[in-house]
């Protein structure tokens, strides 16, 4: 079976699970192997697979990433990929996940930013193996994910009930000083193009950020050698380790958008808070150097600051 795309249509997934005789929901299970195949894990090689539903009716695909000469919690982790492309393509709720083996306790918690979290239905592939009479695996086994998380710390611990959640709509409403922000408008700046294009993508993702416990919200735009530009958002955890950095995020909508290699990328803006106590910049920077060293970075601040103009 060729790689499935990272996003499905619904209509897709509709006439992909009629052809092969099975329910949409029975065809996640069937996915995770294929999406397996698009990891890329080279410190482990223990390739992670994650197939979701989202209430739309599309299959997101996620994948575990690693990053060489790096400390291993800059990694990906395939729910956490899974989840950011839900993110990324809008989709507001996700109902069922099939994933290749179990969710590590970092997953489990990073899932808790989602809203209703305890009711989403999971299936680990792995537990439901087939037996050696060739009978298909149980592929209709979806537990809800409470059950892999009881006493759950999570975003209820911390925050006010009417505080949106990771997938719901943000509107954190920071712009760039007075100034800039005119002449980024029309897709132009001072600086040049394409950089003004990266600025106001990276500030589109910092203003759909999922930062309630620090108050910093930040986020990253990759340019790359086709001209594409994929932009990604800084996603905190009431647990806070298991925070998702801005440069992983784009790099997943990079990856998920159809991005090759990582020597593709030719330039990323990070766009952060001014006087914010949690930054970022230094963080991307190291795993930038480390996967694209040659691409050009480039950081600018943004706040809530009215323009007097
Ligand atoms: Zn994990």
């Amino acid at each position: 079976m060729d790689p499935p795309s990272f996003v499905i249509e619904a209509s897709e997934a509709e006439s992909m699970a009629a052809n092969s005789g099975l329910t949409v929901l029975q065809l996640l299970p069937s996915l995770v192997k294929p999406a397996q195949t698009l990891a890329r894990p080279p410190i482990s090689k223990f390739h992670v697979g994650a197939v979701g539903y989202g209430s739309s009716g599309r299959i997101f695909l996620g994948v575990n990433l690693e990053f060489p000469g790096l400390p291993l919690h800059h990694s990906v982790h395939a729910e956490q990929f899974l989840v950011t492309n839900l993110s990324i393509n809008g989709e507001t709720r996700l109902e069922y996940i099939a994933v290749s083996s179990a969710p590590c306790g970092h997953c489990r918690q990073f899932l808790q930013e989602i809203r209703g979290a305890p009711d989403i239905k999971i299936l680990i592939t792995s537990a439901e193996p087939g037996d050696d009479d060739g009978n298909r695996p149980d592929f209709d086994k979806f537990n809800p994910l409470l059950s892999l998380l009881p006493q759950r710390f999570g975003p209820d611990d911390l925050l006010d009930k009417d505080m949106p959640l990771f997938l719901e709509p943000h509107r954190n409403g920071f712009s760039f000083p007075s100034g800039t922000h005119h002449s980024l408008s029309n897709g132009s700046c001072d600086e040049n193009g394409e950089v003004g294009l990266l600025k106001l993508a990276a500030l589109e993702a910092t203003n759909n950020s999922h930062a309630p416990y620090s108050g910093c919200p930040s986020g990253v735009a990759i340019l790359d050698s086709s001209g594409r530009i994929y932009k990604g958002s800084y996603t905190e955890s009431a647990a806070y380790n298991p925070s998702l950095g801005p440069v992983q995020a784009a790099l997943i909508a990079y990856i998920a958008g159809g991005g090759g290699g990582y020597d593709k990328i030719v330039a990323v803006v990070l766009v952060e808070k001014e006087d914010a106590s949690i930054r970022q910049e230094q963080t991307a920077r190291l795993l930038l150097q480390s996967i694209s060293p040659k691409s050009e970075f480039r950081v600018f601040q943004c706040s809530k600051k009215t323009c007097p103009c």
